[in-house]
């Protein structure tokens, strides 16, 4: 097993040294294909830090699963689980201590990195103003968070590994309510946690936005606003939610960058993820996925335990020490599962642009506000495809760019 876990982690390395190669391998650029007016200006400054985003993205996943392992092997675990035992010898509270113990271990582990890619980059290339008080206090405020519910599930995952033999299936059942709770929670009790999130203020464009919502068929009303520019100067909107709680919500950097035309195609967007239920198609999507997850998972878990498990410091399946080992196998089979979730985030996101598209025919608006994101969030548009295929949940915005400009079978109707 040992074996296992350091080819893992070389295969980790390997990964991140081979894509930090190929990131900086440019492709040949491809003459004069696009519209100079929607030329993204790709200046040394966007090429250094999508390198810096893609390395770190690939070193950071090597990073924590070197985390998991570094516990695991050094029986730091069993520890914590000890540590638990002499606190209370009642399983499920030993299990949501021994969580605690684990979260607040990695999170420290990691936090060179974290301040690192989320603090030190973003300032270094003028992409946020946050002071680092805000910015710890956004991390407690997650940690916290995290903590609460990791506990939790955590506690109660380790519960039914002990209690059912086929724990794999207990696991993925009790999964679907805790999803469903998950997303409906989080815009009414988790977002404003961190961000104030108020309905739209501007009157005008808001008109705009309702008049566009009910040709897309949307009852109006759920369009609201936050005020990201307290972490960052980027760009975004999303829906998110289910049911009563499903919304549509614009980040107030956007909402000062953008034209109305612009915010209408990018809108466009995201109607389009809330007409079409993409929200609910992403969740069966991830269902199929994870019931072939939690199945091998569980093979995985059990063997280790079996042949690896004393030598660990485990005492059996479930015990609450074996933490680093479950996350471990998620962890490496969620890395191996990345170019097969994100293409289905990029098919669902190029359908949300072809709504738009056919909703709002704001074709070179659309264009632009693409533009707008590329130089803005300081990403190369045309990332290598490998990039793509493996980490990149949108299309490449190079590609995007030309396909809104390209797409428009409105015209080729009214000629036939
Ligand atoms: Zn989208």
């Amino acid at each position: 097993m040992r074996k296992l876990i350091l080819a893992l982690a070389t295969v980790a390395v390997a990964a991140t040294a081979v894509v930090a190669v190929a990131a900086s391998a440019r492709q040949p650029p491809e003459p004069a294909r696009r519209d100079p007016r929607f030329e993204v200006k790709v200046t040394d400054e966007i090429r250094r830090h999508s390198r810096i985003e893609e390395t770190l993205y690939f070193a950071g996943t090597a990073y924590s699963l070197g985390v998991l392992v570094l516990l695991l092997a050094s029986g730091a675990a069993p520890r914590m689980r000890d540590l638990s035992l002499r606190l209370t010898k009642k399983p499920f509270v030993v299990a949501m201590l021994t969580v605690v113990l684990f979260v607040l271990a990695t999170t420290l582990l990691e936090l060179p990195l974290t301040y690192y890619a989320d603090f030190v980059v973003p300032h270094q290339f003028d992409l946020s103003d946050q002071s680092l008080g805000s910015w710890l206090l956004d991390g407690a405020k997650g940690l916290a968070v995290s903590l609460v519910l990791s506990a939790i599930v955590g506690a109660l995952a380790l519960e039914a590994i002990r209690r059912y033999r086929r724990w794999w299936l207990v696991l993925w059942l009790g999964s679907i309510p805790l999803i469903l709770l998950m997303v409906v929670v989080q815009p009414i009790v988790l977002d404003p946690i961190f961000n104030k999130f108020e309905p739209l203020q501007n009157q005008q464009l808001k008109t705009k936005l309702l008049d566009l919502a009910s040709r897309a068929g949307i009852e109006g009303g759920r369009v609201y606003q936050v005020n990201k520019s307290k972490q960052t100067k980027t760009m975004n909107a999303y829906v998110n939610g289910i049911g009563p709680t499903k919304r549509i919500v614009l980040w107030d950097t956007l909402l000062a960058k953008m034209t109305d035309d612009e915010i209408l195609a990018v809108m466009g967007h995201e109607m389009g993820h809330y007409v079409l239920n993409h929200m609910w198609k992403g969740l069966g999507f991830g269902l199929a996925i994870s019931f072939v997850v939690f199945f091998a998972g569980q093979k995985i878990y059990d063997r280790g335990i079996e042949t690896r498990g004393a030598r660990w410091g485990l005492t059996g399946r479930g015990d609450p020490a074996s933490l680093p080992w479950l996350l471990l196998i998620a962890g490496v089979i969620g890395f191996f599962l990345s170019p097969v979730t994100n293409g289905f985030s990029r098919h669902i996101e190029h359908e949300a642009d072809v709504f738009s598209l056919d909703l709002t025919h704001l074709n070179e608006p659309m264009a632009r506000a693409f533009v707008k994101f590329a130089e803005d969030s300081k990403r190369d548009p045309d990332p290598n495809r490998f990039l793509e295929c493996w980490r990149y949940s949108h299309p490449a915005l190079g590609r995007r760019i030309d396909f809104a400009l390209a797409y428009k079978p409105w015209e080729e109707r009214k000629t036939r």
